[in-house]
């Protein structure tokens, strides 16, 4: 099962979603990268293996994918909470939002502003 065909990615209209098609990832099997729902239903082909550590790995493929950046910006954008997207966890993408939330504030305001 490719990981377009993953409930949340399948819900989106197919214009904003084409650059899927040119992912690293279309023809990789999906638990790879919703690792901690497949461990939790107990369908992970080796469930010895933690759904971090096998996020680890799928990131890695997310890192050599032509479309990252867009995949990202995507996840970002839609607030996405589950799955790898873009090479980052959704904690990783939190702190992303975070990471940027500071920076612009820090450009409109100045280095020394507080949050
Ligand atoms: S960045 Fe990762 S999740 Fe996004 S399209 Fe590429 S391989 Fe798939």
């Amino acid at each position: 099962m490719s990981i377009m065909q993953g409930g949340a990615r399948s819900a989106q209209s197919e214009i904003s979603t084409r650059w899927q098609e040119r992912g690293s990832c279309v023809d990789v099997d999906n638990h790879l990268f919703f690792p901690w729902y497949t461990h939790r239903v107990g369908r992970m082909p080796n469930q010895e293996v933690s759904p971090d550590d096998i996020a680890e790995e799928t990131k890695k493929i997310c890192w050599s994918c032509p479309v990252r950046e867009t995949c990202l910006e995507y996840a970002l954008e839609n607030d996405l909470k589950y799955g790898v997207w873009g090479g980052l966890t959704p904690k990783e993408r939190v702190r992303e939002k975070r990471n940027r939330r500071t920076r612009k504030r820090r450009e409109t305001f100045g280095r020394y502003s507080y949050e």
